[in-house]
């Protein structure tokens, strides 16, 4: 039996496929999200993965801001209740959950048995999320992955003072014509986002263990910059950017198991 999670967001779309024993059989991430090839191309990488067809998955969950249009699934769950469950599956004592994505980001609580008691959420405004990060990587000609090593280099942190994307790009470009340097600008830049997403927590109320998910949490420096912030560890989920699908794919599984019974 194999039960497949599919998590179609707007900068990606990530696929996950577990065994009967709910062991990861396949996993997959595509660098475009909704509304492009990524969620058929996620999928088809994944079945390869786990060296299947299609036919053989027993029931398949979608999650993400692209869900509603993604035609191969059983049931549509949202992205809170699959990052939720994605992370208390891998961290039982995570009680609170950061998710950075592509376009938005969340804050997001949990009782002792891992139901969702809170979530906030920003999906207003570029700033504060990965497309940000992208717009100021565009601004400093390197790759979006890259970021986090720049900004390690940093010896002071720029204040990137302008609240929106579009005004804070204009504030960067002319801090570069300024002589400025790149690292300590990137540096800025996590520090902006950090403090937007640590307002974002603080409004719905932090609770240890902190765990942060989504694709930006493969950027450290953000890591780091939110810890300043909130003055906390917070550690970061195994395979960040894949804890969505999998929390669908568990979905998957109970939807499985339910009508086994
Ligand atoms: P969504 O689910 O909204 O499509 P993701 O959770 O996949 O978004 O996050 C996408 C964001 O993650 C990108 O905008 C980018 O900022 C960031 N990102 C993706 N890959 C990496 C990486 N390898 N290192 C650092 N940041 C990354």
């Amino acid at each position: 039996m194999y039960v497949m999670g599919v998590d179609i967001g707007s900068a990606s779309s990530k696929a996950v496929i577990l065994t009967a024993a709910r062991k990861m059989a396949g996993q997959a991430v595509v660098a475009v999200g909704t509304g492009s090839s990524g969620p058929a191309r996620a999928v088809e990488q994944c079945l390869d993965a786990a060296g299947i067809s299609d036919g053989e998955l027993s029931y398949v969950v979608a999650t993400g801001y692209g869900r509603i249009n993604f035609p191969g699934a059983d049931k549509q769950v949202s992205e809170i209740t699959c990052h939720a469950r994605g992370v208390f599956s891998q961290c039982p004592q995570a009680r609170t959950i950061i998710d950075i994505g592509g376009q938005d980001s969340k804050v997001i609580t949990l009782a002792d048995n891992g139901t969702v008691t809170r979530f906030i959420m920003n999906d207003k405004c570029a700033a504060g999320t990965g497309r940000f990060l992208e717009v100021m990587a565009r601004v400093f000609e390197v790759n979006v992955e890259d970021m986090a090593s720049i900004a390690a280099h940093a010896t002071e942190i720029v204040d990137v003072s302008s609240t929106c994307a579009v005004f804070a790009e204009s504030e960067v470009i002319s801090r570069l014509a300024s002589g400025t340097k790149t690292s300590d600008i990137a540096a800025g830049v996590h520090q902006s986002i950090a403090r937007r997403v640590a307002a974002l927590a603080t409004r719905v109320g932090i609770q240890p263990e902190m765990l942060i998910t989504g694709g930006v949490a493969q950027n450290q420096g953000i890591v780091a910059a939110l810890e300043a912030e909130l003055q906390c560890n917070i550690k970061v989920v195994p395979f960040p950017q894949l804890t969505g699908a999998l929390g669908a794919a568990l979905t998957a599984y109970e939807e499985v198991m339910r009508q086994d019974e």
